[in-house]
């Protein structure tokens, strides 16, 4: 990769030049800014050239980036996981649809992929407009006879007159938010709506715990690293308001279920040592799958996610 060498000497995000390194890994380093403590990769790398050659390198490959895991832990490729895509943005477009109505709106996938929350957009009366910096998830979408998709940058885009926008796992992508932000209000309608879902990370975590470095640590194509107070500041100044996030009661409650979830396991387990015939009762059965039901029917009324409303021009 060429340009690796060049090095970020100041914050993404606000500027500052007051900047340490934290860790590193892959021969990337995480850098902080002691103005703000965002994080971010420190290291330069060429952005649509990683892009196009390395991540998107092979949609149908199992064991490409893109892949994704099943329950049963087997890899499937990106595109063979195209029911699991059409899922997630049906829950997004449902979410949004009570902020926006979807029915006649202009509505803009930034990282479509190869256009499946397009087609989902598409049947709910949407007119869909794409982007993504991979010129073969653009081949693919045009494939699919999606007409309005650009390959580049948001600050490219040639659309106007946005209502609804889906930002899912890129912010955590982008080299340089504050100019995406600030051309994605641009291209936006007043009072259109975001949906923005990605990692958010934690300082002290990254600090503290070397196991959740390794794991969250994903330079470079991870760059960016918000907590979720930097994300909302972020947004706020580029003109836009947030107007949902899925409420704390439901993280309490998931929390709750996994610790249940665990004791029963714990319990199962030894049973299984003690007896590989016992297994759990009919009552911690109930327990069991009424759990995996009321987590299924919570996200669909609590999506994960934030939703920002553009309430200025700047
Ligand atoms: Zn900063």
């Amino acid at each position: 990769m060429e340009n690796k060498n060049t090095i970020q000497d100041k914050c993404p995000l606000c500027h500052n030049k007051d900047i340490y390194d934290l860790r590193k890994r892959f021969e990337y380093t995480l850098s902080v800014c002691r103005g703000c403590d965002f994080m971010f990769v420190k290291e330069d790398f060429n952005y649509s050239d990683y892009y196009n050659r390395y991540y998107f390198d092979n949609y149908d490959n199992p064991e490409a980036f893109c892949s994704n895991i099943k329950n049963d832990g087997t890899e499937v490729s990106y595109a063979d996981n195209r029911n699991e895509h059409k899922k997630v943005y049906t829950n997004i477009l449902l979410l949004l649809n009570r902020f926006k109505k979807l029915k006649n709106s202009n509505l803009l996938d930034v990282g479509c992929a190869e256009g499946y929350g397009l087609l989902v957009a598409k049947d709910m009366g949407s007119n869909v407009f794409g982007v993504d910096v991979s010129v073969d998830a653009i081949n693919r979408c045009k494939e699919k006879k999606i007409r309005d998709v650009y390959s580049g940058e948001l600050s490219e885009l040639p659309v106007r007159n946005i209502d609804v926008v889906i930002m899912n796992d890129v912010l955590e992508h982008m080299r340089d938010p504050n100019k995406n932000l600030q051309a994605l209000n641009k291209i936006m309608n007043e009072s259109g709506v975001v949906f923005v879902k990605n990692n958010l990370f934690s300082l002290n975590s990254f600090k503290n715990d070397q196991n959740y470095f390794e794991r969250q640590f994903e330079p470079p194509y991870h760059c960016s690293y918000f907590s979720k107070k930097r994300m909302i500041e972020v947004f706020n100044k580029h003109g836009f308001k947030l107007v949902y996030q899925k409420p704390k009661f439901v993280y309490y409650m998931f929390e709750l279920y996994s610790f249940m979830k665990r004791l029963l396991s714990k319990k199962q387990r030894q049973m299984h040592c003690n007896n590989k015939k016992t297994r759990l009762s009919k009552k911690e059965r109930n327990i069991y799958s009424t759990g995996s039901f009321l987590g299924r029917f919570v996200n669909e009324f609590f999506p994960s996610g934030f939703v920002f409303k553009k309430v200025r021009n700047i």
